[in-house]
């Protein structure tokens, strides 16, 4: 089986982890937070995108 490498958009811990199939995603070992991203290059197979990414806007004054 291939071996992806994946990056954790919780705690942005990079990691490998194997896969039975590309586009499968792994869990990170670190936080254990299934928010990850895939960037061992990767066939352009995405079918279904996970809803649910709003990016954290840090926007303080004063
Ligand atoms: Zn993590």
């Amino acid at each position: 089986m291939p071996i992806y490498e994946f990056t954790c958009s919780e705690c942005g811990h990079a990691f490998e982890a194997i896969v039975p199939r590309p586009g499968a995603k792994a869990p990170c070992p670190e936080c254990g937070s299934k928010k990850v991203k895939q960037g061992f290059s990767a066939p352009a197979a995405f079918s279904g995108r996970d809803s649910g990414e709003s990016a954290p806007s840090c926007s303080s004054s004063g």
